[in-house]
């Protein structure tokens, strides 16, 4: 199958580094998770061309910090409505490369572009402060300045959004950046780079560099001109990047892997429970940091709860994103169809009841049936790994007290979820939660205007919100003696 495009060349097989597009003669193939089929080839860079891209951005950092924070604004802005006008090219090739269903990658552009939006307004509101000085004769002023070259390293889930979560920000506060994309999803980030040239972001303040992981990021993590590294993905790599980025002592923010409980108690009302159950679980075929991995549900309401999501999880289409009405796509590689079936077998070998699902689709692509288990106990597998994958797996609980600590028994703590009509267990239970966002009778939380992020080893730094360009902007005090 052909990607048809109305700007056919948004679809870049090459790198971008300092303002040119870039060839190489080792290339890596990238292939459509739904078919297998191949899709094209980017250029397989190494760490020289790392090197390059961070001579291009510490080269292009002065005067890009020297313009007026209105001036960098003014250039988000067209970069956000530049991608809004070719959305549907866009979510095409984001469909093509990753598989998530066209609707839901036409929702990624829209949400993608609304951090260029949001940071490009933020620009113009990075206020210091003036501080009563501690002596009579004494002033003191804080102001922030960009940090300074950025790298950011960012997955194949939201091939779009995690890039321009950073770069917006980063390029607002007058950082310049090197991007290195998933190598399962670069042609999103080449295609964000086209509208970024056309955008007036100027050569060298945004670079893509594509290749095998390995090589780039040896160089990103280790380079003493990279004052900052933002990393979004897995959490033992991200653990092991920031391990290394200390040596240089870097700013360090990590968005890292999640193990969301989704908490019913008898209290919720039940169809709002099971409409946010189907959104937070199954949106990008469960494959979401912030998905609900593991549901809890109280006696009282477990059948009733139970019953209504069979219903809608057998009721999921599942096939190529391209296709009418398909709600869940392909899973992103034999991996993490591997990971799923290994959840599976672990949950119904525990003794949990098969309700859904439970089988890999036959044929081309990697496809898991949207598969529902209940009654399994809170040893299962997926209890304590992330599953990335269609699984909800249920399990039973009779009080608040034994709900909280079993939402609290792991060492992640990004997104939680509950469900409950009561206002004081709603205080209660967000209040004990450890967790950076609750989700308070709603399975959906992310949104440019609110922080997001995690605590405990899902990692630190928020990203969206005022408070995402604190991560790119240091403070600096100018104390002063007054005669
Ligand atoms: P996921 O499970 O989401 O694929 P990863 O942590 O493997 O998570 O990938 C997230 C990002 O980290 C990707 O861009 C990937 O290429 C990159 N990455 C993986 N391993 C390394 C590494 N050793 N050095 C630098 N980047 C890496």
């Amino acid at each position: 199958m052909s990607l048809t495009l109305d700007r056919p060349d948004l679809l870049r097989q090459q790198a971008y580094i300092d303002g040119a597009w870039l060839g190489a003669e080792a290339v890596m193939p990238v292939e459509d998770p739904a078919t297998g089929e191949m899709i094209g080839s980017v250029p397989a860079l190494d760490g020289t061309h790392a090197e390059q891209a961070v001579a291009a951005a510490q080269a292009a950092l002065a005067a890009w910090r020297a313009r007026t924070a209105g001036e960098r604004g003014a250039i988000l802005h067209r970069w956000s409505d530049l991608m809004r006008t070719h959305q549907e090219d866009l979510a095409r090739i984001m469909t093509r490369e990753q598989g998530k269903p066209l609707a839901e990658a036409r929702g990624e552009v829209a949400y993608a572009a609304s951090f260029l939006t949001w940071f490009a307004e933020e620009a113009r509101r990075s206020y210091g402060d003036v501080i009563p000085g501690h002596g009579a004769d004494k002033r003191l002023m804080v102001t922030r300045e960009p940090i300074g070259v950025v790298a950011a390293i960012t997955p194949w889930n939201f091939p779009l959004a995690m890039i321009t979560r950073k770069a917006g920000p980063a390029l607002a506060a007058g950082c310049t950046m090197i991007v290195k994309p998933s190598e399962l999803t670069p042609f999103s980030a080449l295609a964000l780079a086209l509208l970024a040239e056309e955008a007036g972001v100027p050569a060298g303040v945004l670079n893509i560099v594509t290749g095998p992981a390995r090589g780039i990021g040896d160089v990103l993590v280790s380079h003493p001109a990279i004052a900052k590294l933002s990393f979004t993905g897995s959490t033992a790599v991200g653990k092991m990047l920031a391990g290394r980025a200390m040596d240089t002592v870097k700013r360090v923010s990590l968005e890292l892997g999640g193990n969301a409980p989704f908490l019913v108690f008898d209290d919720a009302d039940v169809d709002a429970a099971v409409d946010g159950a189907i959104a937070s679980k199954f949106r990008n075929a469960g494959q979401t940091c912030v998905c609900a991995n593991r549901f809890l549900v109280q006696a009282g309401i477990y059948d009733a709860f139970v019953s209504k999501l069979a219903e809608r999880v057998k009721a999921l289409r599942v096939g190529n994103g391209f296709a009418q009405s398909v709600e869940v796509g392909p899973l992103i590689n034999a991996a993490a169809l591997e990971k799923v079936t290994r959840h599976v077998v672990d949950a119904l070998a525990r003794g949990g009841r098969l309700l859904a699902g439970g089988n890999v689709v036959e044929g081309a692509g990697q496809f898991y049936a949207p598969t529902l288990i209940a009654d399994v106990p809170a040893s299962a597998l997926f209890c304590r790994e992330e599953t990335f994958g269609p699984l909800a797996g249920i399990v039973r609980f009779e009080t608040e007290a034994e709900a909280v600590a079993m939402a609290n028994e792991t060492r992640s703590g990004l997104a939680a979820y509950l469900f409950t009509r009561d206002l004081s267990r709603s205080y209660r239970v967000s209040e004990a939660l450890e967790y950076g966002m609750i989700g308070l009778n709603t399975g959906l939380i992310s949104t440019e205007v609110a922080p997001f992020g995690g605590v405990k080893e899902s990692g630190f730094g928020r990203e969206g919100s005022r408070y995402g360009m604190d991560e790119y902007l240091n403070m600096k005090l100018v104390c002063t003696a007054v005669s």
